[in-house]
C-alpha cells in the first residue's frame, strides 16, 4: 500500500459484509460499488473517451494480453503509459491476461492442455481443437490468436508488461480453471496461483522500486478455487496475509469459475476471509440479479464486456428487461430506449432510427447502443452505491429486480 493509493470503507449493509467506499489512485477517485467501462484494447469500442466519462464509467480497464501482443506494452509505455496513450485522463486498470492467455490462447474457447502428469480427466479440449495453450508450474506458453506466434507468459513476465502499461490497478497472474475441472485439479490450481501470487508480489516491489519516479500501481491478487468453500476460504485467506519483500497485495480480484446461483455465497465466503478496509474486484459479471448479490456480500467494482458486446449486437437493457431493436416492432417505435433514461442517445435519439441504423448496418449502430448500455450499467451500479448510503438497499434490489426480470418474462423478443 502507498500513500497514492488507498481504499475508505462507507456505509455498511446489515449483514456487515456490503458497503460503499472509496478507492483513490494516482489518477482520481473511484466511488464503490462502481462499474468499471471495458476497454480492452485501449478502446471502449465505438464510443470516444470523452464519452466514456459524460456516462458516467469513473475507470477504464484494459487487457494486458491484447496490449502485450498488439501495438505492445513498450509502446504503451514510450506513449505515458495506458491513460495518456487513449487519452483516458481517469484511473484504469489492467488484468492480467491470464484468462485471454488460456482462453483466447487456447482457440477462443475454454480448452487448456494440462502437462501434468494423470490429468486426462482435466483436459478441457473441445474436439478437433488444437491444444495452443499449455499450463505448467512456472507459467503458460501459448501461441498468439493473431498471428500464431508463440509466446510465454509468467508471473514476472506479467508484472512486466503491466508496470510498461501503467495502469493505476494491477492484477497478479492467476491460472483460469473451469467449472469442468475436477476437485484435484482445483486444488492444484489454487497451490498454483498462491506461488505465482508470491512471485508476482516479489516482481512488483522490484519494479515499483526501480520505476519510484512513476505513479504508483496497485497490485490485486486474484482469489480462485471455483465452487468449493474451503479452497474460496484458504486462497482468500492465504493471499490476505501474504507479505513479499515489505510488499503485500492492495486489493483482491475474485476470480476463475462462479455459480450463477451461489454467486453471493461465494463472493461471501471470499470477504469473509479478507480485510475490510482493502477493495475487492468481481471479474467478469453485469446481468442486475449479479451486481445485488454481490455487492451485498461485500464486492466494491466489476468489469464486464457484456454491456457494450450485446450493444453492437442490437440488444438493450432497460429498467423493464432486456429488447432487441432489430426486431421489426420497433419500426415505428418513435420513443426512447427508455424513457427515463439519462443517457445522450435517450435524450436524441427513437428504437425506430436505432433499429434503422442496424438494418442499414452503420457504424452509429454500435456507438449509440453502447452508450445506452453502457450508462444502464454504470447508472444501476451507481443507484446500488446510493441505496447503501441512504439505507434501502433491499427495498431497490426488490423493486429493481422485480420489475427487470418480470420485464424480461413478458418482452417478447
Ligand atoms: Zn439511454
Amino acid at each position: 500500500m502507498s500513500a497514492s493509493f488507498s481504499f475508505t470503507p462507507g456505509a455498511v449493509l446489515a449483514n456487515g459484509k456490503g458497503r460503499s467506499g472509496v478507492i483513490d489512485t494516482p489518477h482520481g477517485q473511484i466511488r464503490t460499488p462502481a462499474f468499471i467501462a471495458v476497454g480492452t484494447k485501449a478502446t471502449v469500442k465505438a464510443v470516444l473517451p470523452e464519452t466514456v466519462a459524460e456516462l458516467g464509467a469513473q475507470a477504464v480497464l484494459a487487457n494486458a494480453y491484447h496490449l502485450f501482443l498488439q501495438p505492445g506494452s513498450d509502446i504503451v509505455d514510450a506513449a505515458g503509459g495506458l491513460g495518456a496513450f487513449m487519452n483516458w485522463p481517469g484511473p484504469t486498470f489492467t488484468d492480467s491476461g491470464g484468462f485471454q492467455v488460456m482462453s483466447l490462447g487456447a482457440g477462443f474457447k475454454k480448452v487448456l492442455a494440462m502437462d501434468t502428469v494423470g490429468l486426462a480427466d482435466d483436459d478441457v479440449i473441445a474436439e478437433g481443437k488444437t491444444r495452443l495453450a499449455h499450463v505448467d508450474d512456472d507459467g503458460v506458453t501459448f501461441t498468439s490468436h493473431l498471428n500464431g506466434d508463440r509466446h510465454r507468459f509468467t508471473p514476472e513476465v506479467s508484472m512486466r508488461i503491466q508496470h510498461e502499461l501503467g495502469a493505476d490497478i494491477m492484477f497478479a497472474f492467476d491460472e483460469l480453471t473451469t467449472l469442468m475441472n475436477t476437485r484435484g485439479y482445483q486444488e492444484q490450481s489454487v497451490e498454483r496461483t498462491h506461488a505465482w501470487a508470491v512471485r508476482c508480489l516479489a516482481a512488483h516491489a522490484e519494479r515499483t522500486a526501480a520505476r519510484s519516479h512513476k505513479p504508483y500501481q496497485a497490485l490485486f491478487a486474484v482469489v480462485q478455487g471455483a465452487q468449493y468453500e474451503d479452497l474460496r476460504r484458504r486462497a482468500s485467506r492465504d493471499l490476505a496475509c501474504l507479505e513479499v519483500e515489505g510488499q503485500a497485495f492492495d486489493g483482491f480480484g475474485i476470480g476463475g469459475a462462479l455459480e450463477k446461483e451461489n454467486l453471493g455465497t461465494i463472493v461471501g465466503w471470499c470477504t469473509d476471509e479478507l480485510p475490510f478496509d482493502k477493495p475487492r474486484h468481481l471479474l467478469g459479471i453485469s446481468e442486475p440479479d449479479d451486481f445485488f448479490a454481490a455487492i451485498a456480500a461485500g464486492a466494491d467494482t466489476f468489469d464486464c464486456v457484456m454491456p457494450s458486446r450485446v450493444a453492437r449486437n442490437a440488444a438493450l437493457y432497460t429498467r423493464d428487461g432486456r429488447f432487441n431493436v432489430n426486431t421489426a416492432r420497433h419500426r415505428r417505435a418513435f420513443e426512447p430506449i427508455e424513457d427515463d433514461c439519462d443517457c445522450y442517445t435517450c435524450a436524441r435519439y427513437t428504437r425506430a432510427y436505432l433499429h434503422h441504423l442496424f438494418k442499414a448496418k452503420e457504424m452509429l449502430a454500435s456507438t449509440l447502443a453502447t452508450i445506452h448500455n453502457e450508462r444502464f450499467t454504470v447508472r444501476l451500479v451507481d443507484d446500488i452505491r446510493e441505496s447503501i448510503e441512504t439505507g434501502e438497499f433491499d427495498a431497490f434490489r426488490d423493486e429493481f429486480l422485480g420489475r427487470f426480470y418480470a420485464g424480461r418474462r413478458s418482452v417478447t423478443q
